[in-house]
């Protein structure tokens, strides 16, 4: 919870109430509504806990080909080594901790009484871990196995195989519950359907370069919330944002949330 300092969380005026910023004049009753808030968040959140992605240089991923591990013709080629290369990413995710930025949002969700919403392109858990409770991973879960016989699924173990079976059905075709380049992000219409009901839509540690995660800026913000970005540089849609914070997640996530408490 470095980071967190309790006097950051008093003190501080409260904006769970605020009026949106297009009723600043309307009826007083608006004041009353407390925001509802959807976050983006991106493998900059995590990667202060030590977890990294493909477009690092170095690390986990640079031993591997892309082609050959994130996409189901890769894994039908060769799913052994698809499977060792997720049991890898599997342990580094059990092996991490949570940061302060995810603990300032579960703090943030904890104490704020309107809606919150967490969308994550990230597979680990370390939102979960941190307190979060209203999270969407729309990019799957690192933690959970999939049939691709029947598409049950179930607890992923530390060493998934290729011999593995299908509680379920008994084939073997497991795989990581994990979407892959081509296929279909998970929960896009509830996604879009919160987004355009948002009154404040976050970005965090995402470069928004893929869609449908870069239009979800724009969509916010033609629905009439106000928009953030926290990111280390400029994502692609940071002139969408009403406000760009540029640092470390794990600095100006606690920061900023401690403006909002
Ligand atoms: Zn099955």
């Amino acid at each position: 919870m470095a980071g967190l300092a309790p006097p950051a969380w008093r003190n501080t005026r409260n904006l769970a109430h605020r009026r949106r910023s297009n009723n600043e004049a309307g009826p007083d009753h608006r004041q009353e509504k407390a925001l509802n808030i959807v976050f983006l968040t991106g493998a900059g959140i995590s990667s202060e806990s030590g977890l990294g992605t493909f477009r690092d240089e170095g690390g986990l991923w640079s031993q591997y080909d892309l082609e050959d591990v994130a996409t189901f013709e890769g894994f039908s080629c060769n799913p052994g080594l698809v499977h060792e290369f997720y049991n890898l990413r599997r342990a580094n995710c059990r092996n991490a901790q949570p940061n302060a930025a995810h603990f300032a949002l579960a703090e943030l969700e904890a104490r704020h009484d309107g809606q919150l919403l967490i969308v994550t392109q990230n597979v680990d858990d370390l939102h979960q871990r941190a307190g979060s409770k209203n999270v969407l991973q729309m990019h799957g879960e690192l933690d959970k196995a999939r049939c691709i016989n029947c598409s049950s699924t179930w607890p992923a173990p530390d060493v998934m195989t290729s011999q593995g079976r299908c509680p379920k059905c008994w084939s073997r075709g497991c795989r990581p519950d994990v979407v892959w380049f081509g296929e279909q992000v998970r929960f896009l219409s509830e996604i879009e359907k919160e987004i355009r009901r948002a009154d404040l839509f976050a970005m965090i540690g995402t470069s928004a370069q893929v869609s449908p995660a870069s239009e979800f800026m724009q969509l916010a913000r033609d629905h009439g919330a106000d928009t953030v970005e926290m990111n280390l540089e400029p994502s692609a849609v940071a002139q969408t944002a009403s406000e760009v914070i540029l640092g470390p997640a794990t600095e100006v996530v606690p920061e900023w949330v401690s403006r909002l408490l």
